[in-house]
């Protein structure tokens, strides 16, 4: 079987996703690409109980070329996965429904993104420091999955600095340079997606949580600078 070590990925992947609660009920959706070739898990099944056999193959073009005999259907995910690899280069995109990331986005408003600072975890997500006023775009939902592409191309392209894109009610778009680092990536968004909803939840800001002294910032910035 072709990509058969990509196709094993995805379905470990699936698991532990559905494990966490990320892609239960079917949702969420798992993408890793191999040179020209992206691979995804399929639409509308138990993601846990996938198997290679189960996986699509496209083209750069987003096209298939290899569909499973069981009758699986693409994943509705598909033009937004594509949306990271054309714009962004990843070499894994994930879709999660976590209900932190949920919740999240329900604390920011309308038409804004949600900004992030001192969180220890914003070291994990790629370019970004902890003094940094991150921000992850949010966009709002719609009744179909593949309807949200435009608006994932738009936020994609908008916030240049950012590896994820929120769905507001509805879980996060996140990608990295290959899957391990994707997967980091959805961890450390869940994390401070998890931490922002306990602040918001104990009546703390999580913007004007804590204050920096101003050396402590120009640190950071000199440490960037050397990188
Ligand atoms: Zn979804």
């Amino acid at each position: 079987m072709r990509f058969a070590t990509e196709r094993e990925t995805i379905c470990q992947l699936c698991r532990t996703f559905w494990q966490l609660g990320w892609a239960s009920g079917t949702g969420g959706g798992i993408s890793v690409r191999s040179g020209s070739t992206i691979l995804m898990a399929p639409s509308g099944v138990e993601k846990e109980k996938l198997s290679p056999a189960d996986i699509f193959e496209l083209d750069a073009d987003g096209c298939v070329t290899d569909a499973p005999t069981s009758g699986q259907r693409l994943t509705a995910c598909a033009p937004l996965f594509m949306a990271a690899y054309r714009h962004r280069n990843a070499g894994a995109v994930l879709h999660s429904h976590s209900l932190d990331v949920v919740l999240a986005t329900m604390t920011v408003p309308p038409g804004e993104p949600l900004r992030l600072t001192r969180l220890e975890m914003l070291k994990g997500l790629q370019g970004v420091g902890y003094f940094d006023l991150h921000e992850i775009p949010v966009v709002d939902n719609t009744a179909l999955e593949h309807e949200l592409a435009g608006r994932m191309e738009q936020a994609v392209l908008q916030w240049p600095k950012a590896n994820a894109v929120l769905v507001r009610n509805h879980g996060v778009y996140v990608w990295g340079t290959d899957v391990a680092h994707a997967k980091t990536q959805a961890e450390c968004i869940d994390w401070l997606c998890r931490c922002v909803v306990a602040m918001h939840r104990s009546g703390i800001s999580h913007l004007t949580h804590d204050r920096a002294q101003p050396d402590d910032v120009a640190r950071e910035r000199a440490a960037h600078a050397a990188d």
